[in-house]
């Protein structure tokens, strides 16, 4: 598989040059829209812990939405299955941040990967941490091996002064009794997630518990359970791209979650944990250089879940 990976590679750039300039960046959070467009990276993190490289993958950008696989694996982690009791596990059909769904399904959000889900995950994460922001972040890094980890305080400060429609959600799901806690506090909390900024080398690390049964990818300890990981790729197959899962399982074939900083994670379960960005999205959120990517390499290997 080595030279394979390499081989394979090799051929990425030119496959997603074919695609640039089709998208456009996020631009709904200002700061999100000064991205260099022209950016690829990939990178690839196997089980067996070795790491691949081309283009970007060093460079760091805005997570966004992949933040809401640590958010949901903590949580898990946490809480167990009570957590689906206040979380669906459908697929949403809807845009992320849909406040239409939440109302005729009485506050009970479709799935964790969408924001009100994301948001009622993080209640749940404030009844059991102490430093919410410190101790997300220093989960964060531990799994990817990465002290140099950081929120990017603009990011957030974006977020935060453009965040009316998640404001809704979390008062529409707090008026549902799904909100224990303070909406400034969950919005805090969600924003700061949001705004981490990684590179890709860093995302494929961090991943890699979910293609290796819940195992951390660095210590001799379990991040989650089995079963919980199963579950978290499973979530992320059906709900993890936006309303564009079942096109992503269709061509891809691969558990991903995405975000509108154009970065796409996408586990390879039993063998390795991949990350590409692109920052040009389509018209459903996902980068589109990053799903192209995507494709031909699970074309090149053979290797999906299917
Ligand atoms: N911070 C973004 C929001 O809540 C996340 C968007 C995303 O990547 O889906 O609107």
């Amino acid at each position: 598989m080595e030279r394979n990976i390499e081989e394979i590679l090799a051929l990425v750039s030119g496959v997603v040059a074919d695609v640039q300039g089709q998208g456009k960046p996020a631009d709904y959070i200002p700061a999100l829209s000064e991205v260099d467009r022209s950016k690829f990276g990939m990178a690839i993190s196997t089980v067996d812990g070795r790491d691949f490289v081309i283009g970007d993958a060093e460079k760091r950008f805005s997570i966004q939405s992949i933040s809401k696989v640590f958010c949901l694996s903590m949580a898990i982690h946490y809480s167990g299955e009570a957590l689906f009791e206040r979380v669906g596990v459908e697929p949403s059909g809807t845009p992320f941040n849909s406040l239409s769904q939440l109302d005729y399904e009485n506050g009970l959000p479709r799935n964790p990967f969408i924001n009100s889900g994301a948001l009622v995950t993080s209640d749940i994460l404030l009844e059991h941490l102490g430093s919410p922001n410190q101790d997300f972040l220093d989960f964060v890094r531990g799994l990817s091996n990465n002290i140099d980890v950081h929120y990017d305080e603009r990011v957030y400060r974006s977020e935060f002064d453009h965040g009316n429609r998640n404001a809704a959600l979390c008062h529409y799901l707090k008026s549902f009794g799904n909100i224990k806690n303070d909406i400034s506090r969950i919005l805090d909390f969600y924003f700061y997630q949001c705004s981490l900024s990684m590179s890709c080398i860093d995302l494929a690390r961090a991943f890699r518990f979910l293609a290796q049964d819940g195992a951390h990818p660095f210590r001799e300890e379990e991040v989650v359970s089995r079963l919980q990981a199963r579950r978290i790729n499973s979530l992320m197959m059906t709900c993890g791209t936006y309303d564009e899962a079942g096109e992503f399982a269709f061509r891809v074939g691969l558990p991903c979650k995405s975000g509108v900083g154009g970065g796409i994670v996408a586990i390879m379960p039993g063998e390795m944990s991949i990350c590409v960005w692109g920052p040009e999205l389509g018209a459903k959120g996902n980068s589109i250089a990053g799903m192209r990517a995507l494709e031909f390499f699970v074309q090149k290997t053979g290797h999906s879940v299917f």
